[in-house]
């Protein structure tokens, strides 16, 4: 994880020191919260949905030089996606993967059926395929590790290419956090998060982001926010950047802990198919390897049985979360295929997003769960 650039500090110490005032004697060590909305003429703030606040600003200091772009903080991740697909003009085509977030997937089919946007799905594990839908299209959207099937995208390849097309990319990269992956060095246009799951990582908080190194790219998505209005509370971008600064320790932990859980469950006779970018049979791996610091704290895996067994082991587990979210210190998971919009997803396939407990314990609580539902 710690990816040594060089000359550049590294990651963990970036993540500690990222948007710090260093050596202004007398000053706080962390921004306060501010609470303003409005500020007397006069000085460089006016209103805080156009310029922000100190908080906000502090937040997006810190996350715009770990991703190495401008950030700008939103409501949470939609509101991030939102604004980034109102920059397209009406009827633009979209590129997006088959298999991303839900709420962008239906995002992207709802515009797509008012006309706001043309939607193409593809399959972006097939770097061929993908390409071959670049001509004439606006935007590529990708999510790469994918929710919930981890798979993989060409990351190099594929910004390349829509560069080449002249068609904007923007990579959701909030199962990899800029812990381990740096779109915009790999050469995309923007990267979107939602903050809310592992770069604030205590399950308190809704928040986005969108971070470019363009600058009048970023100035446009400043503008859709200014005026599309979702804007992070306060509280939100202070407790963010807490949660930000342990990101690195967090994740070291939590992807650890993945790992192991991974090969455990691999070898489970009550589990049919593990994914995991981290294990070497693994699809995505080689790529993974070449384009990521390491392979993260998401996995997915296909219990055997129907929907009904995977719902009971879901049920039955007594430390780990039945809970929808993610990215936060507590392991938690769920059947995906439950959701609307989710037909391309096995019924029994679990997600699962791994925390910082003790592996043991994890293990435990997962071969219990096992053995209490086998044959249900
Ligand atoms: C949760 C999530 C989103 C949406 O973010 P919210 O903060 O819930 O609005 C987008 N993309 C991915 C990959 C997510 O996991």
């Amino acid at each position: 994880m710690d990816h040594r650039e060089s000359k550049e500090l590294a990651f963990a110490t970036r993540a500690i020191t990222a948007g710090r005032q260093h050596g202004v004697a007398g000053s706080p060590m962390n921004t306060p919260l501010v609470m303003a909305s409005n500020y007397r003429k006069g000085g460089a703030d006016n209103y805080a949905r156009e310029e922000g606040t100190p908080t906000w600003r502090a937040f997006e200091a810190a996350l715009g030089e770990l991703e190495g772009g401008e950030a700008l903080a939103f409501a949470s991740g939609m509101a991030a996606v939102s604004a980034a697909l109102e920059t397209l003009p009406i009827g633009a085509r979209v590129v997006a993967p088959k298999d991303a977030y839900s709420g962008v997937l239906q995002l992207l089919r709802e515009g797509d059926a008012s006309g706001r946007w043309q939607a193409s799905f593809v399959d972006q594990a097939d770097t061929e395929a993908t390409v071959e839908t670049l001509p004439g299209a606006a935007m590529l959207w990708l999510e790469t590790p994918s929710n919930p099937l981890l798979e993989i995208s060409d990351l190099p390849a594929l910004l390349a290419a829509a560069r080449a097309a002249g068609v904007r990319t923007v990579v959701d990269n909030t199962f990899a956090t800029p812990a381990l992956q740096r779109p915009l060095a790999l050469g995309a246009d923007v990267v979107m998060h939602s903050v809310t799951k592992f770069l604030s990582g205590h399950s308190d908080l809704l928040m986005g982001a969108l971070v470019s190194a363009d600058a009048e790219l970023a100035a446009a998505l400043r503008h859709r926010r200014h005026l599309g209005g979702a804007t992070p509370g306060g509280l939100e971008a202070f407790l963010a950047l807490r949660g930000l600064r342990t990101l690195p320790l967090r994740l070291e932990r939590a992807q650890a802990n993945a790992a192991f859980l991974a090969l455990h469950l691999a070898e489970h006779e009550e589990v049919s198919r593990v994914r995991y970018p981290g294990l070497p049979s693994d699809p995505g791996h080689t790529r993974a390897r070449a384009q990521m610091q390491g392979f993260g704290a998401m996995l997915s895996f296909e219990l055997e049985g129907d929907a009904a067994r995977t719902d009971a082991f879901c049920r039955a587990l007594r430390l780990i979360e039945h809970a929808t979210s993610l990215g936060g210190v507590e392991s938690s998971l769920e059947r995906r295929a439950a959701y609307s919009g989710q037909a391309h997803v096995p019924p029994t396939l679990v997600r699962m997003s791994v925390g910082c407990e003790d592996p043991y314990d994890l293990v435990q609580d997962l071969d219990q769960a096992l053995a209490a539902t086998r044959g249900r």
